[in-house]
């Protein structure tokens, strides 16, 4: 059994928060072991909690896609998220909730040592690039520990807002690149003496 299905099965069995009473199916991730691409999504919706699988909604489809315009699909990337239980009528995941369960998205960056960390949304943004704005630093990467970390709106967001679609497309269009060139992209500095984050 690797160590990832070994995470799993701690992972299905933590009661540390309360919406795991009313979870169907606990949603730790799923994807190749050893990807280099690690997207991190916020937390499981209605979908998701019926089959204990990450982004298999409308979201999932519409993530599908964008893969597929990068020429990858979810076998060859690994996907997961901030919160692994579904939180009640889908509301936003509580500062609590992301504590308890932030052990688990680190053990299982630590098990597949992605090369790029693709944030989805404002919650696992949040818990990378503190203090910033999706709106400003979206499609922009930060090199830390030889880790890329890459911010992009959650593709619920760009299905709710049209707009969104174009800025979300062109942003998931530059992973490849950004892949490509990784060896070459400078490590940040510490927040006091960054100027501004990586440009791609
Ligand atoms: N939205 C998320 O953030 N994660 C999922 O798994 C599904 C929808």
């Amino acid at each position: 059994m690797s160590a990832l299905t070994e995470l799993y099965q701690e992972i299905a069995l933590c009661r540390q928060c309360e919406i795991a009473k009313n979870r169907n199916k606990v949603v730790p991730g799923e994807g190749a072991e050893g990807a280099d691409l690690l997207f991190i999504g916020e937390a499981p919706g209605w979908h998701e909690d019926q089959q204990g699988r990450p982004f298999v909604g409308p979201a999932g489809q519409y993530l599908d896609e964008l893969l597929a315009a990068i020429n990858l699909n979810r076998q060859q990337v690994y996907i997961a998220n901030v919160i692994k239980c579904r939180p009640p009528q889908n509301r936003d995941p509580l500062p609590v909730e992301i504590g308890n369960c932030r052990q688990w998205l680190e053990r299982q960056i630590e098990l597949i040592r992605p090369k790029i960390i693709i944030t989805l949304g404002r919650y696992s943004m949040a818990m990378f690039f503190q203090g910033k704005t999706i709106s400003k630093i979206h499609g922009t990467a930060q090199k830390r520990d030889n880790i890329l970390y890459y911010a992009m709106y959650h593709p619920a967001a760009a299905l709710h807002q049209q707009s969104l679609r174009q800025t979300i497309e062109a942003d998931m269009r530059r992973i490849p690149s950004l892949l490509a060139q990784m060896e070459t992209v400078p490590e940040a500095k510490p927040e006091s003496q960054q100027l501004k984050m990586f440009e791609v």
